[in-house]
């Protein structure tokens, strides 16, 4: 296998406020012509991540969810264990009171409020919902606090991490473990990883072609060493459009694809 390409979705291959990858079509076209495995891989649930899996025609690649607590194949999915999530919801109620209060989860909102927090339909918000190895939410305290927040969790065991928009708890896995499970597995020659979050970083890190993409509503990504060595690039443009000038640009580098002008 010449090349995988691993993606995370919000505020990377999905525009941060209207969801769409339109812009990111000529480069999505190039991958599928060339049979390029294009994993997509988000703190999102696998089965609302498997509508976007299907309208991209990715079968049979795998997709990694809840920020790599889950990774699925669409359509051979076995029964849901949830699990992990009530142990999740359980320790958060453990929190003192000040940190906790300063956490809204998916859980603590009704779908409305899942709605306004994510700007997603209401069927989309009720997949979002349904989740069995991570909770994500939004975090109203300082990042002091949150560091305590997160020190907290982890003495149970459970990972905090910062996304474009949310903080995700999980137990352990990440979407770098995910990624390296599939380079373990098919062993391509080289490697893309697409991410916009500090959730992002080890996936971004992990490929041989590391891409941070522009993202101006959330924290932000520091330098990475990889810029430095020339392994990591950063997109001027944000989002889809980002997404598609990078994609394209390697994969003229690698002398896989031209661009059609
Ligand atoms: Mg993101």
């Amino acid at each position: 296998m010449k090349l995988m390409v691993f993606t995370d979705l919000d505020g990377t291959l999905l525009d941060h406020d209207s969801y769409s990858h339109a812009p990111a079509r000529p480069a999505l076209e190039a991958l599928a012509a060339l049979e390029i495995p294009l994993i997509l891989a988000s703190s999102k649930t696998a089965r609302e991540i498997a509508p976007l899996h299907a309208e991209l025609a990715l079968a049979p690649c795998p997709i990694i969810a809840e920020n790599g607590a889950q990774m699925v194949t669409p359509g051979t999915e076995a029964a849901e264990d949830r699990s992990a999530y009530r142990k999740i919801r359980a320790a958060l109620e453990r929190m003192p009171a000040e940190l906790r209060s300063c956490f809204t989860g998916f859980g603590d909102m009704d779908r409305q409020g899942v709605i306004e927090a994510t700007g997603l339909d209401p069927q989309s918000a009720g997949l979002a919902q349904a989740r069995c190895h991570s909770e994500p939410g939004l975090w109203s305290g300082t990042e002091e606090g949150f560091a305590r927040f997160a020190d907290l969790l982890g003495q149970e065991g459970i990972s905090s991490r910062r996304g474009g928009r949310f903080a995700t708890l999980s137990f352990g896995a990440t979407k770098a473990d995910r990624m390296r499970e599939l380079i373990a597995a098919h062993a391509p020659d080289h490697t893309i990883a697409l991410g916009d979050a500090p959730n992002d970083i080890e996936m971004i890190e992990t490929a041989s072609h590391g891409v941070i993409v522009r993202n101006t509503h959330g924290p932000g990504l520091p330098p990475l060493d990889g810029e430095r060595a020339g392994t990591v690039r950063r997109t001027q443009a944000p989002g889809p459009q980002g997404w598609n000038e990078a994609v394209l640009d390697i994969l003229e580098e690698l002398e896989l694809h031209r661009r059609a002008d």
